[in-house]
């Protein structure tokens, strides 16, 4: 084994320290630690024509790492992730070239493999039992990944609501994983105290994780021929590896690999801008109590490497910059369409703080930009999908898909994107005509009368319950309505209906239908209110009905925050021939939205047959 070429060290108090007394934080101050280097011993160490020519790697810059045992190196091969150029964004920016590094192309989604690397390697120098450490997600899925290699068992702890993506992820790579009804801060202090109390090795955005996401730096530097870009872009959560990034830059300054350093510009967003708030009112990184933001991967309420981040932002001559969640979102969606790259809301960010900074001229015309997209959109689809319209669900005919294209339903989704809670009206308008002009206004479609009068008709049954109409819930009605089926004649409606529930008895319900022209009541009892119903309307068509149908499925969605949400439900059901459709009905009352599903998918079931 080689003889100790560095040792850690405070970033503030300059504390030494050797990694046997702490490889987490500051036993003095408490602040982020550094990892110091002898660099003349690893430029005798250096292979210069191998770090010129070999092949990107993480593994290929292992000379710059703080690791004394080449034998225990737990590798998956991270790092060497390509860097566009993007063929858009540049041009309509005005820049000389924007370059997206593209870190999702690592072996668990993101950049944080680069620091496993180097952590768990750590750990198993140090003889490490387990491993524990707390994550939003997506260190626990790397971390999980590299302990598995290692054979050391790896408990993870991530708040309740870790996007799916990075807990299954956790999961198959057989971490314990532990969700905790609280903040990422709480996870982190709580995983402090674990690794205290049995001895497991802390990972986390600590010294030794930071020398391994260097990486990035070296490889965007040989990548665009050893000529650094004017600025780059990257996501602040703890500040680790913009932190790592810059050190990485400065390390191949001073080794007199490059003759220019870029300025960082670090982003965070609006509901989570600690960094930023420091920067711009010239004063120390404030703890926030609360964040909120869709960005889940940087949602951090006091960044651990913070000082060392905004150190990093100034000296480059930088900057840090908050965007919205909506921005993110829709950088996402533009790096998606137009550079066919997917990442997570998070990775989008420095395309979000482009655009910004674009807009408010912010940043040189003819510079070149790097953007570090940091992880892989499969990791988060549900938040993608927040902003994204639902993919319609057709009956499986030539003629379902015809109607699609002509009713221009695409357009309707797309219109409901930014202003989803704008109230239209409180009190519900005049005339048809009036709705007509607003439907255009809105959802840019010239809605035809056949259908016009329908939608007339279920919004006056919406206002009945629900006096304020978001553009959201417009959106859910003209929808259904365009999407039932116009030919299908109402041969079974509801008039009225009755629910008797109590708490300790079977719901019963009588309903008052009006069936091929006939209008009659009838009843019966159910398991729930809604199978109450439901009953009560077969009951009344029994032996009337030709069609013997059954129920194949039941499904509630709700669409809207809140207990006067919008609920959507749909029921699938068959015909004894076979025939399949599913009715769709949309209330802020679950029992009215079944009423509707059924009675429409009935209807559309009859005129099938
Ligand atoms: C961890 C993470 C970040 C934030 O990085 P820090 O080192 O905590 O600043 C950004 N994006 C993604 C996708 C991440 O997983
Ligand atoms: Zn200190």
């Amino acid at each position: 084994m080689p003889t100790k070429f560095y040792k850690l060290q405070c970033v503030s108090c300059k504390t030494d320290f050797d990694e046997s007394q702490t490889v987490t934080t500051c036993l003095n101050c408490g602040d982020s630690l550094d990892v110091i280097y002898d660099y003349n011993r690893i430029k005798t160490r250096l292979n210069n024509f191998s770090l010129r020519k070999a092949p990107l790697s993480a593994m290929k810059y292992a000379d710059f790492y703080p690791i004394m045992d080449f034998e225990k190196i737990v590798t998956l091969k991270e790092g060497g992730t390509p860097l566009y150029t993007t063929s858009n964004l540049a041009k309509k920016y005005k820049l000389k070239d924007v370059y997206v590094k593209n870190e999702g192309a690592n072996p668990t989604g993101v950049f944080k493999d680069r620091g496993t690397l180097v952590e768990i390697t750590k750990a198993l120098e140090m003889n490490a039992k387990a491993i524990c450490l707390a994550s939003s997600g997506n260190m626990a899925a790397s971390a999980a990944a590299y302990a598995s290699l290692a054979r050391i068992p790896c408990y993870v702890l991530v708040p309740e609501g870790t996007p799916i993506g990075k807990l299954s992820q956790s999961l198959t790579y057989g971490a314990r994983v532990l969700q905790i009804r609280d903040t990422y801060s709480v996870c982190a202090k709580l995983a402090e105290e674990m690794a205290k109390k049995h001895k497991f090795y802390l990972a986390g955005d600590y010294v030794f994780r930071r020398e391994g996401q260097k990486s990035q730096a070296y490889e965007i530097i040989e990548q665009l021929y050893w000529k650094p870009p004017d600025y780059l872009i990257c996501p602040i959560g703890c500040g680790t590896n913009l932190s790592a990034i810059w050190k990485g830059f400065k390390e191949y300054f001073e080794l007199g690999f490059i003759d220019k350093l870029p300025k960082l510009i670090g982003v965070q967003t609006e509901g989570c801008a600690t960094i930023v708030e420091a920067f711009s009112k010239k004063q120390p990184i404030k703890r926030w109590d609360k964040v909120n933001t869709i960005c889940s991967a940087i949602a951090v309420n006091f960044p651990l490497d913070g000082n060392l981040v905004l150190n990093a932002i100034k000296e480059s001559k930088g900057m840090a910059i908050s965007v919205s969640d909506l921005e993110a979102l829709e950088a996402e969606q533009q790096l998606g369409k137009e550079e066919s790259i997917f990442v997570e809301p998070s990775g989008a960010l420095p395309l979000a703080a482009l655009n910004k900074l674009v807009k408010d001229k912010k940043i040189d015309n003819n510079s070149s930009v790097v953007l570090v997209m940091t992880g892989v959109g499969l990791k988060d689809p549900i938040s993608a999908l927040k902003n994204l319209p639902d993919p319609a669900v057709l009956d499986p005919e030539i003629e379902e898909i015809d109607r699609y294209i002509d009713l221009k339903l695409y357009n309707i989704r797309s219109a409901l994107m930014n202003n989803k809670e704008d109230i239209l009206w409180k009190k519900v308008p005049s005339d048809s005509k009036e709705l007509q002009k607003i439907i255009k206004k809105e959802f840019n479609i010239d809605l035809q009368n056949i259908y016009l009068q329908k939608v007339y008709d279920n919004i006056k049954e919406f206002s009945e319950k629900n006096t304020q109409m978001r553009k959201a819930d417009l959106q859910y009605i003209v929808e259904n309505a365009l999407k039932e089926h116009a030919f299908a004649e109402e041969v079974l409606k509801v008039l009225d209906f009755h629910l008797n529930v109590q708490m300790h008895d079977k719901p019963s319900a009588s309903v008052k239908l009006r069936f091929k022209e006939e209008i009659f009541e009838s009843e019966a009892n159910g398991v729930g209110p809604v199978d109450a119903i439901i009953n009560a309307i077969k009951n009344g068509i029994k032996g009337k009905d030709s069609l013997n149908f059954s129920l194949v499925d039941y499904n509630v969605e709700i669409d809207t925050p809140g207990t006067d949400a919008v609920v959507e439900v749909r029921i699938k059901m068959r015909d004894k021939f076979g025939n399949e459709v599913t009715g769709s009905g949309t209330s802020p009352d679950v029992i009215v939205a079944s009423i509707n599903a059924f009675t429409r998918g009935y209807n559309v079931l009859n005129a099938r047959k």
